[in-house]
């Protein structure tokens, strides 16, 4: 089992290895968006890229570029944010799709690592309605993911407030893993890490409001043996989810 760039390949590659088999192809979706004062704004863009790529190795599959903006308006307020409205992100997911679609593949995965585009990526797969010989299927279950991700974080002694659902313990630790040299420890500070369920609304509201250095979480706690870990658990977890949707 292996996995192969697109944008790596020639279309006479792509091609013969649609050809000969390689049907399913990965589409991430991230963002470019504010991850506190000790991660970069390409975070959800690499987990993307990283995510993406080990799901496609599972899968025998194609990985194609990771979108690399997002829908976030909510982190706005912080410098270098660049945010799509929902509409255009919609309009990037039927593009794509219908893209993909002519060249002869038979499974089309939208996977979203970012937040803020699980919705609109919902909202846009309901309207895609089937499409001819193709199989498109969309991961849209934000809470699974947050709850893995807590589920994994938990298993080094890390409670959900602080494993957080924005630059935490889960996300810093998966950086620290993924691209160390990226992450600033020693400007990570905890943020808020009151009941996520509860402020959820104020968080689409502008998560400055809630952590003036736009963090979900506590950092502090990361580390890069954790991050392997949780990688490890979430690519397992999406892998199982792409393989349910037979
Ligand atoms: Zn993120």
């Amino acid at each position: 089992m292996t996995a192969i760039h697109l944008d790596r390949m020639t279309w006479t590659e792509v091609k013969l290895e649609i050809k000969n088999g390689r049907d399913t192809v990965i589409v991430p979706f991230g963002s470019t968006e504010q991850h506190g004062r000790h991660l970069p704004l390409g975070t959800d863009a690499v987990l993307g890229d990283e995510f993406g790529w080990a799901v496609a190795v599972r899968l025998d599959a194609f990985l194609a570029p990771t979108v690399r903006f997002g829908c976030s308006e909510h982190h706005l307020s912080f410098p270098g944010t660049i945010s799509l409205g929902d509409e255009t992100f919609q309009r990037i997911v039927t593009d794509v799709v219908a893209s993909l679609s002519r060249h002869g593949f038979r499974r089309i995965v939208l996977l979203p690592t970012h937040g803020g585009n699980f919705k609109p990526l919902a909202e846009a797969f309901a309207k895609l309605g089937p499409v001819e010989n193709v199989q498109v299927i969309a991961f849209t279950d934000l809470e699974g993911l947050v709850n893995a991700a807590f589920k994994s974080s938990n298993s080094s002694g890390v409670n959900p407030a602080q494993s957080g659902a924005h630059s935490g313990e889960w996300e810093t630790s998966l950086m620290l893993a993924l691209r160390p040299e990226q992450v600033k420890m020693d400007h990570a500070a905890e943020g808020f890490v009151g009941e996520l369920s509860e402020i959820m609304a104020k968080v689409f509201d502008g998560i400055q409001n809630l952590d003036e250095n736009g963090v979900l979480g506590d950092p502090r706690p990361a580390t890069a043996a954790a991050g392997e870990k949780y990688f490890e658990d979430m690519v397992e977890f999406l892998y199982q989810w792409v393989e349910d949707q037979r």
